[in-house]
Protein backbone atom coordinates (compact mmCIF):
# COMPACT_ATOMS: atom_id res chain seq x y z
CA UNK A 1 0.00 0.00 0.00
CA UNK A 2 1.60 3.54 0.11
CA UNK A 3 0.08 6.97 0.79
CA UNK A 4 0.26 10.16 -2.08
CA UNK A 5 -0.02 13.44 -1.54
CA UNK A 6 0.25 16.34 -3.76
CA UNK A 7 0.07 20.29 -3.70
CA UNK A 8 0.47 23.17 -6.26
CA UNK A 9 -0.11 27.04 -5.57
CA UNK A 10 2.21 26.99 -2.19
CA UNK A 11 5.26 28.88 -1.87
CA UNK A 12 6.43 26.16 0.32
CA UNK A 13 4.83 23.20 -1.18
CA UNK A 14 8.16 20.67 -0.32
CA UNK A 15 7.50 21.78 3.38
CA UNK A 16 3.86 21.01 3.01
CA UNK A 17 4.16 17.61 1.15
CA UNK A 18 6.91 16.45 3.80
CA UNK A 19 4.38 17.49 6.75
CA UNK A 20 1.34 15.91 4.77
CA UNK A 21 2.97 12.71 4.63
CA UNK A 22 3.57 12.64 8.29
CA UNK A 23 -0.13 12.02 8.19
CA UNK A 24 0.37 8.93 5.32
CA UNK A 25 3.19 7.48 7.10
CA UNK A 26 0.82 4.22 8.36
CA UNK A 27 0.41 3.62 4.27
CA UNK A 28 3.78 2.91 3.86
CA UNK A 29 7.34 2.65 5.80
CA UNK A 30 9.31 1.05 3.33
CA UNK A 31 10.58 4.45 1.60
CA UNK A 32 9.61 8.04 1.66
CA UNK A 33 9.81 10.56 -1.24
CA UNK A 34 8.95 14.16 -2.21
CA UNK A 35 9.68 16.07 -4.99
CA UNK A 36 9.63 19.77 -5.23
CA UNK A 37 9.10 21.90 -8.51
CA UNK A 38 10.55 25.46 -8.77
CA UNK A 39 9.41 28.42 -10.54
CA UNK A 40 11.61 26.78 -13.56
CA UNK A 41 9.24 23.80 -13.84
CA UNK A 42 12.45 22.02 -12.15
CA UNK A 43 11.99 18.47 -10.52
CA UNK A 44 14.19 18.45 -7.51
CA UNK A 45 13.67 14.34 -5.83
CA UNK A 46 14.05 13.64 -2.01
CA UNK A 47 13.89 10.47 -1.47
CA UNK A 48 14.94 7.93 0.91
CA UNK A 49 14.73 4.43 2.77
CA UNK A 50 12.30 4.11 5.63
CA UNK A 51 10.25 6.61 7.10
CA UNK A 52 10.70 10.34 7.33
CA UNK A 53 13.47 12.20 9.33
CA UNK A 54 15.51 15.05 9.92
CA UNK A 55 18.23 14.14 7.09
CA UNK A 56 15.38 13.90 4.89
CA UNK A 57 13.66 17.29 6.11
CA UNK A 58 17.15 19.09 6.41
CA UNK A 59 17.41 17.57 2.25
CA UNK A 60 14.14 19.22 1.32
CA UNK A 61 14.57 22.48 2.53
CA UNK A 62 17.19 23.15 0.41
CA UNK A 63 14.49 22.69 -2.49
CA UNK A 64 11.82 25.65 -2.52
CA UNK A 65 8.69 25.59 -5.19
CA UNK A 66 5.25 26.24 -5.67
CA UNK A 67 4.55 22.25 -6.57
CA UNK A 68 5.80 18.92 -4.92
CA UNK A 69 3.97 15.50 -5.00
CA UNK A 70 4.89 13.23 -2.22
CA UNK A 71 4.79 9.37 -1.41
CA UNK A 72 5.28 6.69 1.35
CA UNK A 73 5.40 3.36 0.04
CA UNK A 74 4.94 -0.54 1.36
CA UNK A 75 5.77 -3.52 -1.13
CA UNK A 76 6.17 -6.86 -1.21
CA UNK A 77 9.45 -8.06 0.14
CA UNK A 78 12.49 -8.28 -2.63
CA UNK A 79 11.70 -4.70 -4.27
CA UNK A 80 12.05 -2.56 -1.53
CA UNK A 81 14.87 -0.95 -3.03
CA UNK A 82 15.53 2.91 -3.69
CA UNK A 83 15.12 2.61 -7.30
CA UNK A 84 11.78 1.54 -6.59
CA UNK A 85 11.00 4.77 -4.15
CA UNK A 86 8.59 6.88 -5.80
CA UNK A 87 7.89 9.56 -6.76
CA UNK A 88 9.22 8.87 -10.25
CA UNK A 89 10.79 11.25 -11.90
CA UNK A 90 11.61 11.59 -15.37
CA UNK A 91 12.79 13.85 -18.21
CA UNK A 92 10.14 14.12 -21.27
CA UNK A 93 10.03 16.47 -24.30
CA UNK A 94 12.38 19.07 -22.45
CA UNK A 95 10.26 19.40 -18.80
CA UNK A 96 9.46 17.26 -15.61
CA UNK A 97 7.32 14.80 -14.99
CA UNK A 98 6.58 13.02 -11.90
CA UNK A 99 4.22 10.74 -10.69
CA UNK A 100 3.73 8.94 -7.01
CA UNK A 101 0.96 5.93 -7.58
CA UNK A 102 -1.21 4.20 -5.07
CA UNK A 103 -2.67 0.62 -5.95
CA UNK A 104 -1.69 -2.01 -8.18
CA UNK A 105 -1.88 -2.25 -12.04
CA UNK A 106 -2.74 -6.15 -12.99
CA UNK A 107 -1.93 -5.33 -16.39
CA UNK A 108 1.49 -4.29 -15.96
CA UNK A 109 3.83 -7.08 -17.14
CA UNK A 110 2.19 -7.07 -20.34
CA UNK A 111 2.12 -3.33 -20.85
CA UNK A 112 5.60 -3.58 -19.71
CA UNK A 113 6.48 -6.05 -22.04
CA UNK A 114 4.49 -4.34 -25.32
CA UNK A 115 6.71 -1.33 -24.21
CA UNK A 116 9.94 -3.16 -23.68
CA UNK A 117 9.27 -4.50 -27.60
CA UNK A 118 9.12 -0.77 -28.84
CA UNK A 119 12.51 -0.33 -27.13
CA UNK A 120 11.93 0.56 -24.12
CA UNK A 121 14.11 0.17 -20.71
CA UNK A 122 13.19 0.84 -17.37
CA UNK A 123 14.89 1.75 -14.53
CA UNK A 124 12.90 -0.02 -11.85
CA UNK A 125 10.65 -2.94 -11.27
CA UNK A 126 7.79 -1.25 -10.82
CA UNK A 127 4.62 -1.09 -12.50
CA UNK A 128 4.09 2.25 -11.90
CA UNK A 129 7.39 3.01 -14.21
CA UNK A 130 4.93 1.60 -16.60
CA UNK A 131 2.54 4.84 -16.84
CA UNK A 132 5.52 7.02 -16.75
CA UNK A 133 6.61 5.55 -20.14
CA UNK A 134 3.35 5.88 -21.49
CA UNK A 135 2.87 9.24 -20.29
CA UNK A 136 5.83 10.26 -21.97
CA UNK A 137 4.82 8.32 -25.66
CA UNK A 138 1.25 10.90 -25.77
CA UNK A 139 1.20 13.17 -28.30
CA UNK A 140 -1.84 15.35 -26.74
CA UNK A 141 -1.39 18.84 -26.27
CA UNK A 142 -2.77 18.87 -22.29
CA UNK A 143 -1.14 16.92 -19.75
CA UNK A 144 -4.67 16.16 -18.94
CA UNK A 145 -4.99 14.41 -22.50
CA UNK A 146 -1.71 12.94 -22.28
CA UNK A 147 -2.62 11.25 -18.54
CA UNK A 148 -5.60 9.90 -20.50
CA UNK A 149 -4.09 8.33 -23.31
CA UNK A 150 -1.36 6.50 -20.64
CA UNK A 151 -4.56 5.49 -19.09
CA UNK A 152 -6.49 4.18 -21.40
CA UNK A 153 -5.91 0.13 -21.38
CA UNK A 154 -4.39 0.14 -17.35
CA UNK A 155 -6.13 -2.44 -15.82
CA UNK A 156 -6.60 -2.58 -12.10
CA UNK A 157 -5.70 0.17 -9.29
CA UNK A 158 -4.29 3.80 -9.07
CA UNK A 159 -4.75 6.47 -7.56
CA UNK A 160 -2.40 8.72 -9.06
CA UNK A 161 -1.24 12.95 -8.66
CA UNK A 162 1.18 13.88 -11.53
CA UNK A 163 3.31 16.80 -12.11
CA UNK A 164 3.54 17.35 -16.06
CA UNK A 165 5.51 20.86 -16.40
CA UNK A 166 3.18 23.70 -14.23
CA UNK A 167 0.51 21.22 -14.15
CA UNK A 168 -0.32 19.25 -11.11
CA UNK A 169 -2.97 16.43 -12.25
CA UNK A 170 -4.61 13.61 -9.74
CA UNK A 171 -6.62 10.48 -11.38
CA UNK A 172 -8.27 7.86 -9.77
CA UNK A 173 -8.71 4.51 -11.66
CA UNK A 174 -12.58 4.14 -12.58
CA UNK A 175 -13.53 1.28 -10.23
CA UNK A 176 -12.32 3.51 -7.36
CA UNK A 177 -10.00 1.29 -5.75
CA UNK A 178 -7.92 3.53 -3.99
CA UNK A 179 -9.24 6.91 -1.58
CA UNK A 180 -8.27 10.44 -3.10
CA UNK A 181 -9.23 13.44 -1.53
CA UNK A 182 -9.02 16.79 -2.68
CA UNK A 183 -8.86 20.25 0.00
CA UNK A 184 -7.88 23.60 0.05
CA UNK A 185 -5.16 25.60 1.29
CA UNK A 186 -5.60 29.43 0.95
CA UNK A 187 -5.03 29.63 -3.12
CA UNK A 188 -3.35 26.12 -3.30
CA UNK A 189 -4.65 23.09 -4.29
CA UNK A 190 -3.94 19.74 -1.95
CA UNK A 191 -4.41 16.44 -3.03
CA UNK A 192 -3.53 13.55 -0.25
CA UNK A 193 -4.63 9.46 0.10
CA UNK A 194 -6.79 10.34 2.72
CA UNK A 195 -8.26 13.29 4.83
CA UNK A 196 -6.21 13.15 8.09
CA UNK A 197 -3.23 14.79 5.61
CA UNK A 198 -5.36 17.35 4.86
CA UNK A 199 -5.76 18.09 8.42
CA UNK A 200 -2.03 18.14 9.29
CA UNK A 201 -1.10 20.80 6.46
CA UNK A 202 -4.60 23.05 7.48
CA UNK A 203 -6.32 22.15 4.58
CA UNK A 204 -10.45 22.31 4.22
CA UNK A 205 -11.28 18.75 2.38
CA UNK A 206 -13.81 19.72 -0.73
CA UNK A 207 -14.56 16.55 -2.34
CA UNK A 208 -13.04 13.12 -3.20
CA UNK A 209 -11.72 12.64 -6.75
CA UNK A 210 -14.49 10.55 -8.47
CA UNK A 211 -13.26 7.19 -9.51
CA UNK A 212 -12.51 7.99 -13.46
CA UNK A 213 -11.64 11.16 -13.33
CA UNK A 214 -8.74 12.73 -13.67
CA UNK A 215 -8.60 16.55 -11.70
CA UNK A 216 -5.77 19.09 -13.38
CA UNK A 217 -4.39 22.19 -11.92
CA UNK A 218 -3.04 24.78 -13.78
CA UNK A 219 -2.34 28.50 -13.93
CA UNK A 220 -5.95 28.95 -15.55
CA UNK A 221 -7.97 26.81 -12.41
CA UNK A 222 -9.37 23.44 -11.61
CA UNK A 223 -10.61 21.12 -14.72
CA UNK A 224 -11.93 18.08 -14.45
CA UNK A 225 -12.05 15.29 -17.04
CA UNK A 226 -13.79 11.62 -17.43
CA UNK A 227 -12.01 10.14 -20.62
CA UNK A 228 -12.50 6.72 -18.69
CA UNK A 229 -14.75 4.27 -19.82
CA UNK A 230 -17.07 4.19 -16.70
CA UNK A 231 -17.36 0.79 -14.64
CA UNK A 232 -18.76 -0.94 -11.84
CA UNK A 233 -17.84 0.73 -8.14
CA UNK A 234 -15.30 -1.55 -6.50
CA UNK A 235 -14.10 0.45 -3.51
CA UNK A 236 -11.65 -1.41 -1.52
CA UNK A 237 -13.54 -2.25 2.13
CA UNK A 238 -10.09 -2.97 3.63
CA UNK A 239 -9.47 0.80 3.71
CA UNK A 240 -12.40 1.08 5.96
CA UNK A 241 -11.37 -2.23 8.10
CA UNK A 242 -7.95 -1.77 8.60
CA UNK A 243 -5.79 0.57 6.26
CA UNK A 244 -7.15 4.30 6.83
CA UNK A 245 -6.77 6.17 9.70
CA UNK A 246 -9.64 6.45 11.82
CA UNK A 247 -9.32 10.38 11.73
CA UNK A 248 -9.92 10.42 8.11
CA UNK A 249 -12.97 9.88 5.16
CA UNK A 250 -12.39 7.92 2.67
CA UNK A 251 -15.44 7.11 -0.13
CA UNK A 252 -17.65 9.63 1.53
CA UNK A 253 -17.38 7.88 5.22
CA UNK A 254 -15.83 8.30 8.09
CA UNK A 255 -13.57 5.41 9.16
CA UNK A 256 -14.19 5.84 12.73
CA UNK A 257 -18.07 5.16 12.51
CA UNK A 258 -16.79 2.26 10.08
CA UNK A 259 -14.95 0.34 12.64
CA UNK A 260 -17.13 0.68 15.47
CA UNK A 261 -19.89 0.00 13.25
CA UNK A 262 -18.01 -3.22 12.46
CA UNK A 263 -17.35 -4.07 15.98
CA UNK A 264 -21.14 -3.62 17.14
CA UNK A 265 -21.69 -6.07 13.96
CA UNK A 266 -19.60 -8.44 15.50
CA UNK A 267 -20.80 -8.39 18.69
CA UNK A 268 -24.59 -9.19 17.58
CA UNK A 269 -22.92 -12.16 15.36
CA UNK A 270 -20.66 -13.38 18.08
CA UNK A 271 -21.60 -12.54 21.44
CA UNK A 272 -18.91 -14.07 24.33
CA UNK A 273 -21.30 -14.26 27.44
CA UNK A 274 -19.08 -15.76 29.64
CA UNK A 275 -16.66 -12.62 28.84
CA UNK A 276 -15.73 -9.97 31.36
CA UNK A 277 -13.86 -7.40 29.22
CA UNK A 278 -13.03 -6.21 25.74
CA UNK A 279 -9.45 -5.13 24.24
CA UNK A 280 -8.12 -4.28 20.92
CA UNK A 281 -5.02 -5.22 19.62
CA UNK A 282 -3.60 -1.70 18.97
CA UNK A 283 -4.03 0.87 17.27
CA UNK A 284 -5.96 -0.38 14.45
CA UNK A 285 -8.48 -2.22 15.98
CA UNK A 286 -9.11 0.66 18.49
CA UNK A 287 -12.78 1.78 16.95
CA UNK A 288 -13.93 -1.90 16.23
CA UNK A 289 -13.12 -2.79 19.55
CA UNK A 290 -15.39 0.40 21.47
CA UNK A 291 -18.19 -0.65 19.18
CA UNK A 292 -17.96 -4.59 20.68
CA UNK A 293 -17.73 -2.79 24.25
CA UNK A 294 -20.67 -0.58 23.32
CA UNK A 295 -22.84 -3.46 21.87
CA UNK A 296 -22.05 -6.00 24.39
CA UNK A 297 -21.86 -3.83 27.39
CA UNK A 298 -18.73 -5.07 28.57
CA UNK A 299 -15.80 -2.59 29.65
CA UNK A 300 -13.12 -1.55 27.24
CA UNK A 301 -9.88 -2.02 28.61
CA UNK A 302 -6.41 -1.27 27.48
CA UNK A 303 -4.93 -4.95 28.22
CA UNK A 304 -2.25 -4.53 25.51
CA UNK A 305 0.67 -1.92 24.82
CA UNK A 306 1.87 -1.45 21.65
CA UNK A 307 5.17 -0.21 20.80
CA UNK A 308 5.41 3.12 18.71
CA UNK A 309 8.59 2.47 17.97
CA UNK A 310 8.24 -0.94 15.83
CA UNK A 311 6.72 -0.74 12.27
CA UNK A 312 3.42 -3.53 10.77
CA UNK A 313 4.26 -6.77 11.98
CA UNK A 314 3.98 -7.65 8.71
CA UNK A 315 6.49 -6.01 6.73
CA UNK A 316 8.87 -7.74 8.48
CA UNK A 317 9.58 -10.52 5.25
CA UNK A 318 10.67 -13.62 6.82
CA UNK A 319 8.91 -16.18 9.24
CA UNK A 320 11.51 -15.73 11.84
CA UNK A 321 11.39 -11.79 11.93
CA UNK A 322 7.81 -11.45 12.37
CA UNK A 323 7.32 -14.14 15.26
CA UNK A 324 10.10 -11.89 17.08
CA UNK A 325 8.11 -9.03 16.32
CA UNK A 326 5.17 -9.77 17.78
CA UNK A 327 7.15 -9.38 21.26
CA UNK A 328 8.96 -6.35 20.71
CA UNK A 329 5.69 -4.60 19.45
CA UNK A 330 2.91 -5.43 21.96
CA UNK A 331 3.34 -6.28 25.87
CA UNK A 332 0.28 -7.40 28.18
CA UNK A 333 -1.13 -5.39 31.16
CA UNK A 334 -1.08 -8.50 33.94
CA UNK A 335 -2.86 -6.57 36.06
CA UNK A 336 -5.37 -6.05 33.67
CA UNK A 337 -5.71 -9.45 32.60
CA UNK A 338 -5.00 -11.85 35.46
CA UNK A 339 -7.85 -13.99 36.41
CA UNK A 340 -10.29 -12.55 33.75
CA UNK A 341 -12.41 -13.68 30.71
CA UNK A 342 -11.25 -11.73 27.75
CA UNK A 343 -12.23 -10.53 24.37
CA UNK A 344 -9.58 -9.96 22.23
CA UNK A 345 -10.74 -7.56 19.32
CA UNK A 346 -8.20 -7.53 15.62
CA UNK A 347 -9.11 -6.09 12.48
CA UNK A 348 -7.94 -8.99 10.47
CA UNK A 349 -6.24 -12.33 11.16
CA UNK A 350 -3.80 -12.95 8.04
CA UNK A 351 -1.40 -15.65 8.57
CA UNK A 352 -2.40 -15.85 11.70
CA UNK A 353 1.10 -15.22 13.17
CA UNK A 354 0.17 -11.91 15.44
CA UNK A 355 -2.84 -13.72 16.53
CA UNK A 356 -1.14 -16.86 17.70
CA UNK A 357 1.93 -14.66 19.63
CA UNK A 358 -0.66 -12.62 21.59
CA UNK A 359 -2.31 -15.15 22.51
CA UNK A 360 0.05 -16.93 24.39
CA UNK A 361 0.92 -13.24 25.50
CA UNK A 362 -2.31 -13.13 27.26
CA UNK A 363 -2.69 -16.62 28.62
CA UNK A 364 1.19 -15.43 30.52
CA UNK A 365 -0.68 -12.69 31.48
CA UNK A 366 -2.97 -14.92 33.64
CA UNK A 367 -6.08 -14.55 31.26
CA UNK A 368 -8.97 -17.43 32.21
CA UNK A 369 -10.64 -17.32 28.91
CA UNK A 370 -9.36 -15.72 25.85
CA UNK A 371 -12.17 -15.25 22.72
CA UNK A 372 -10.93 -13.60 19.57
CA UNK A 373 -13.40 -11.64 17.75
CA UNK A 374 -12.57 -10.36 14.03
CA UNK A 375 -13.90 -7.60 12.56
CA UNK A 376 -13.58 -8.81 9.22
CA UNK A 377 -14.62 -11.88 7.01
CA UNK A 378 -11.96 -14.55 7.09
CA UNK A 379 -9.26 -13.81 4.14
CA UNK A 380 -8.70 -16.38 1.97
CA UNK A 381 -7.53 -15.06 -1.14
CA UNK A 382 -4.82 -12.76 -2.40
CA UNK A 383 -4.96 -8.66 -2.96
CA UNK A 384 -4.16 -7.87 -6.80
CA UNK A 385 -5.29 -4.27 -6.31
CA UNK A 386 -2.59 -2.69 -3.58
CA UNK A 387 -2.72 -4.70 -0.39
CA UNK A 388 0.19 -6.51 0.55
CA UNK A 389 -1.53 -9.86 1.30
CA UNK A 390 0.52 -12.90 0.89
CA UNK A 391 0.05 -16.06 -1.11
CA UNK A 392 -3.00 -18.21 -0.95
CA UNK A 393 -0.65 -21.09 0.96
CA UNK A 394 0.41 -18.35 3.35
CA UNK A 395 -3.16 -17.41 4.46
CA UNK A 396 -4.46 -19.19 7.34
CA UNK A 397 -7.91 -18.66 6.50
CA UNK A 398 -7.75 -20.20 3.22
CA UNK A 399 -6.39 -23.88 4.44
CA UNK A 400 -8.10 -24.12 7.54
CA UNK A 401 -11.41 -24.42 8.58
CA UNK A 402 -12.76 -21.86 11.83
CA UNK A 403 -12.33 -24.39 14.60
CA UNK A 404 -9.24 -25.33 13.37
CA UNK A 405 -8.34 -21.77 13.26
CA UNK A 406 -9.02 -21.45 16.32
CA UNK A 407 -7.04 -24.53 17.93
CA UNK A 408 -4.02 -23.02 16.23
CA UNK A 409 -4.37 -19.83 17.93
CA UNK A 410 -4.98 -21.63 21.38
CA UNK A 411 -8.76 -19.33 21.91
CA UNK A 412 -11.46 -20.52 23.72
CA UNK A 413 -13.73 -19.32 20.85
CA UNK A 414 -13.20 -17.89 17.28
CA UNK A 415 -16.00 -15.50 15.32
CA UNK A 416 -15.40 -13.86 12.50
CA UNK A 417 -18.10 -11.21 11.36
CA UNK A 418 -19.52 -12.30 8.26
CA UNK A 419 -19.10 -10.94 4.82
CA UNK A 420 -22.69 -9.49 4.60
CA UNK A 421 -22.55 -7.90 8.35
CA UNK A 422 -19.28 -6.23 6.97
CA UNK A 423 -20.36 -4.56 4.31
CA UNK A 424 -23.56 -3.40 5.68
CA UNK A 425 -21.39 -1.78 8.46
CA UNK A 426 -19.35 0.19 6.10
CA UNK A 427 -20.83 3.96 5.05
CA UNK A 428 -22.47 3.84 2.02
CA UNK A 429 -22.02 0.00 1.52
CA UNK A 430 -23.05 -3.08 1.01
CA UNK A 431 -22.64 -2.09 -2.59
CA UNK A 432 -20.06 -0.62 -4.68
CA UNK A 433 -17.07 -2.31 -2.60
CA UNK A 434 -13.95 -4.83 -3.54
CA UNK A 435 -13.94 -7.90 -0.95
CA UNK A 436 -12.34 -10.12 -3.32
CA UNK A 437 -9.46 -11.29 -0.50
CA UNK A 438 -12.78 -12.23 1.42
CA UNK A 439 -15.16 -13.33 -0.99
CA UNK A 440 -12.84 -14.44 -4.43
CA UNK A 441 -15.42 -12.47 -6.47
CA UNK A 442 -12.13 -10.63 -8.33
CA UNK A 443 -13.44 -7.63 -10.17
CA UNK A 444 -10.49 -8.09 -12.91
CA UNK A 445 -8.95 -11.49 -14.08
CA UNK A 446 -5.67 -11.67 -12.11
CA UNK A 447 -2.71 -9.75 -12.92
CA UNK A 448 -0.73 -11.60 -16.47
CA UNK A 449 2.39 -11.85 -13.97
CA UNK A 450 0.64 -12.48 -10.34
CA UNK A 451 4.84 -12.61 -9.42
CA UNK A 452 4.86 -9.38 -7.00
CA UNK A 453 8.21 -9.37 -7.08
CA UNK A 454 9.24 -9.17 -10.35
CA UNK A 455 6.60 -6.48 -11.42
CA UNK A 456 4.25 -5.31 -9.01
CA UNK A 457 5.41 -1.98 -6.99
CA UNK A 458 2.49 -3.88 -4.46
CA UNK A 459 1.58 -0.43 -2.69
P1 LIG B 1 -1.21 -12.05 10.87
O1 LIG B 1 -0.27 -12.30 11.97
O2 LIG B 1 -0.56 -12.39 9.58
O3 LIG B 1 -2.52 -12.73 11.02
O4 LIG B 1 -1.44 -10.49 10.80
C1 LIG B 1 -2.61 -9.93 11.32
C2 LIG B 1 -2.31 -8.54 11.82
O5 LIG B 1 -1.73 -7.76 10.79
C3 LIG B 1 -3.57 -7.84 12.27
O6 LIG B 1 -3.31 -7.29 13.54
C4 LIG B 1 -3.83 -6.75 11.24
O7 LIG B 1 -4.20 -5.54 11.87
C5 LIG B 1 -2.50 -6.60 10.51
N1 LIG B 1 -2.66 -6.57 9.05
C6 LIG B 1 -3.65 -7.03 8.31
N2 LIG B 1 -3.41 -6.83 7.00
C7 LIG B 1 -2.23 -6.21 6.90
C8 LIG B 1 -1.44 -5.72 5.82
N3 LIG B 1 -1.82 -5.85 4.57
N4 LIG B 1 -0.28 -5.12 6.12
C9 LIG B 1 0.13 -5.01 7.39
N5 LIG B 1 -0.56 -5.45 8.44
C10 LIG B 1 -1.73 -6.05 8.22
Amino acid sequence: MCGIFGVRGHPDAGHIAQLGLYSLQHRGQESVGVVAVDQHGTAHPVRSMGTLNDAFAQELARFPGGMAVGHTRYSTSGSSTIENAQPVVARSKGGFLTLAHNGNIVNAAELRLALEDQGSIFASTSDSEVLVHRLARSTSPTPAQRLADALCDVEGAYSLIVAIGDTLLAARDPRGWRPLAMGRLGDAVVFASETCALDIVGATFERDVEPGEIVSVDASGIHSLHPLPARELHQCVFEFVYFARPDSRVFGGSVDRARRALGRRLAQEHPAPTAELVFSVPDSSNSAALGFAEASGLPYELALIRNHYVGRTFIQPTQAGRDAKVKVKYNAVREVIEGKSVVMVDDSIVRGTTTRGLVAMIRNAGAREVHMRVSSAPVTGPCYYGIDTPSREELIAANNTIPEIATHLGVDSLGYISLEGMLESVPSGPHGFCHACFSGDYPTPPPTDPDKLRFGCGC
